[in-house]
């Protein structure tokens, strides 16, 4: 089954995109090389517990390539491969508004000058997003006729588990840089970890309603893998942690997805994990066999993004009536 199918039960990115842009869209990965203030020691070394080296993907060139190398290269690659010619360059690891407002500025300078650049995303953290930031992101967005998104990691709505996942930000942050980004009018992704074995399903619930509060645009949904060298890889060789079953993860995703407003779009509803670099990575099950799995329990039991959501919504005044 692929994201083409007509039953889909939940708005997959790709139909969003077609809709949205008249045509086949792709993201390209950008790496600057930027840092992180959870690894550099300004609040943290060694980063989240998950973090591996790649700072969020290992499908990125090296950041010794120009961003218009990358850019290039990229495009050729994947324009050819899958009969594109409209990108979206995704700046993706590590955290990319770490830093100053010129640096972010050149640096997103370089990819709007194509013509075939039709939007721009920038993977950050929830505490690293300044107003002068959002002011310039605004005006650029305006200036070049492109759309501009904020990609949040906010992994779970529990404080608790974003304590033991050593994030150094809180769930008032994450809500804080959503509120401001939206009143900006630029685009928001929320990344979420939807198998955290110290998150209870009423946390992947929670995480969704709040990420449906504060209407961000798109959704980003992984399971919990483990990279060589990380702390979690040290707690799991350790026996310190007990990973979630791939039943729990597809339970956890229907849930998520049920309480998920209709009009998020799905970027991913299972991460690709690097899988030479890991030791656990999604049940050594293909990402698309977790997928397809889950679309099909949706479809059995009657279940679609946002039936939950619309519930909750209406249940206490429809008892009123
Ligand atoms: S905030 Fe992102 S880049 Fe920084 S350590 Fe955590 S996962 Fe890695």
């Amino acid at each position: 089954m692929t994201e083409e199918k007509k039953d889909l039960p939940y708005l997959a990115y790709s139909t969003w995109l077609k809709a949205h842009y008249g045509q086949k869209v792709y993201k390209i990965p950008i790496n600057t090389g930027a840092s992180c203030p959870n690894r550099d020691g300004m609040l943290g070394y060694g980063g989240c517990i998950f973090c591996g080296a790649y700072g969020g993907s290992d499908e990125s060139l090296s950041p010794t390539l120009s961003i218009k190398d990358q850019l290039k290269k990229n495009k050729a690659y994947i324009g050819k491969r899958y009969h594109v010619s409209a990108f979206i360059p995704f700046f993706q690891n590590y955290s990319n508004t770490y830093c100053t407002l010129k640096e972010l500025q050149s640096n997103l300078v370089q990819c709007v000058d194509a013509v075939d650049t039709v939007g721009i995303s920038i993977a950050t953290r929830p505490d690293c997003v300044t107003d002068q930031q959002l002011e310039m992101l605004s005006n650029m967005q305006q200036q070049y006729k492109i759309d501009i998104c904020l990609e949040l990691g906010l992994q779970t709505s529990n404080y608790k588990t974003l304590r033991i996942l050593q994030r150094h930000h809180g769930l008032g942050d994450y809500i804080d840089a959503a509120i401001r980004i939206k009143e900006k009018g630029l685009m928001l992704c929320t990344h979420t970890i939807l198998d955290l074995p110290w998150d209870e399903r009423t946390d992947v619930k929670e995480t969704a309603s709040i990420i449906s509060a504060v209407s961000s645009d798109f959704v980003k949904c992984h399971s919990l893998y483990i990279e060589k060298g990380t702390k979690l890889a040290q707690l799991y060789q350790d026996g310190k942690i007990q990973l979630l079953e791939l039943q729990e993860y597809i339970e956890r995703a229907i849930l998520f997805l049920s309480f998920l407003s209709p009009d998020i779009a799905v970027q991913r509803i299972i991460g690709r994990a690097p899988k030479k670099d890991s030791i656990v990575t999604n049940w050594n099950t293909s990402w698309w066999k977790v997928r397809d799995n889950l679309i099909d329990e949706m479809l059995k039991r009657k279940i679609w993004q946002g039936k939950g959501y619309s519930a909750n919504k209406n249940r206490l005044i429809e008892k009123l009536s």
